[in-house]
């Protein structure tokens, strides 16, 4: 007899499916036998300006000590962060991008029976690390694309432990102000942990926008988690962090690896943090290209979700698969959401101006070919 390995694992593993990652470049160029060069990705929200050379000259710096461990503790990245943000380092949790601090605080508060509230169309990180470690996800049903925190907050009972909360929400880039945010920690019981995951914090702009983090001497239930692999532009090296009381993160720690940001990713993320022209400029290129994305939206008469993120969710009809591999096939790879319950729409990051260029002409064509079949099939 064979041994069904599947079945021996834990019951929340078996019944999951993996997180489905945008299609790298390389792949698909061993694909279509493209050159790799010719290809433009806008499917994982990465910055398209590059990383800082501030961060690339502190990586150079960091290479000399790649046969040490790195500070377990990460006192210079907690230096840096504590001096731009105005927290204390003791409230700091480094992760291995902020998925990892994402699951650590799961981990940490949650486990088989309790329940894990989240919204409908929320980032597919919540979904899967609740289902993982055992426990019950509640997907509250979203109000026009984004978090009904009326809803969120009135499903909340004796069972819940923790609340995700995705400010802006990725992949619907909805956005809830601050007004919003408070009166929905107002209703949520001091014994209930509530993260609020800023990942595109950065791009915001504007009246009402929330920084999490002036919030947390208010509601000690409260956790911020923080990336560096968007605005900041160090996706590929793996840094993220959480901020909450001394308490939360004292728990944190104790099940978090021991090294689990390496010295090359925290040196540069120690670096990037310095350089405010990098991000003031990955801002600009985000808002020009969001302007650029949806006027060429408007004129193909396609709907979008409007996007606080860097990115934008738009909805190319029920053919959307069909699209999506025509993109491909044109060398442009986007993300279809069918996964997150959006089989109409797809998610194209905000890139440069002339790689939105190539995304807009493509999809055009692509457009075209569906409905030259539409009518050919009719
Ligand atoms: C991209 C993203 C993250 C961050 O992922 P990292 O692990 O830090 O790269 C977290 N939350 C949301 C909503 C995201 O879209």
């Amino acid at each position: 007899m064979q041994t069904d390995f599947e079945s021996l694992a834990v019951k929340g593993v078996q019944a999951l499916s993996p997180y489905q990652p945008g299609k790298p470049i390389d792949e698909l160029a061993r694909e279509l036998g493209l050159d790799p060069a010719s290809i433009v990705k806008l499917a994982s929200n990465e910055n398209p300006l590059g990383p800082s050379p501030k961060a690339l000259s502190a990586v150079q710096d960091a290479l000399a000590d790649l046969c040490r461990y790195p500070d377990g503790n990460g006192y210079n990245l907690k230096q840096a962060l504590s001096g731009r943000y105005g927290i204390r380092p003791e409230q700091i949790t480094l992760g291995n991008g902020s998925n990892d601090v994402l699951e650590v605080i799961t981990r940490c508060f949650a486990a088989p029976g309790d329940q894990v509230v989240f919204s409908q169309y929320a980032f597919a990180v919540y979904p899967l690390v609740t289902q993982a470690i055992g426990a019950t996800g509640v997907a509250v049903p979203a109000k026009d694309y984004g978090h009904d925190l009326e809803a969120m907050a009135s499903a909340i009972n004796e069972r819940t432990r923790l609340v995700f909360v995705a400010n802006p929400n990725n992949p619907t880039g909805t956005v809830h102000g601050a007004g919003a945010i408070e009166a929905f920690l107002d209703r949520v019981p001091a014994r209930v942990l509530v993260v609020l995951d800023e990942a595109y914090c950065e791009y915001l702009q504007g009246g009402d926008v929330l920084d999490g983090l002036s919030l947390l001497d208010r509601y000690p239930n409260l956790i911020v988690t923080r990336t560096f692999s968007k605005a900041w532009g160090l996706a590929s090296l793996r840094v993220g962090y959480s901020v909450s009381s001394p308490e939360i993160a004292n728990v944190l720690n104790r099940v978090r690896q021991p090294f689990n940001v390496d010295s090359i990713a925290m040196a540069a993320a120690t670096a990037v943090l310095g350089d405010e022209d990098y991000l003031r400029r990955s801002c600009e290129i985000n808002a020009k290209g969001m302007v650029q994305l949806e006027s060429a939206f408007r004129e193909m008469n396609l709907a979008y979700i409007p996007s606080a993120g860097n990115f934008i969710s738009v909805d190319v009809g029920d053919q959307a698969a069909q699209i999506n591999q025509s993109l491909l096939a044109q060398g442009v790879i986007v993300r279809p959401i069918g996964g997150y319950g959006l089989p109409r729409h797809l998610r194209v990051s905000i890139g440069l101006a002339e790689e939105n260029q190539r995304f807009i002409e493509a999809l055009a064509r692509a457009l075209k070919k569906v409905d030259v079949t539409d009518r050919a099939g009719a």
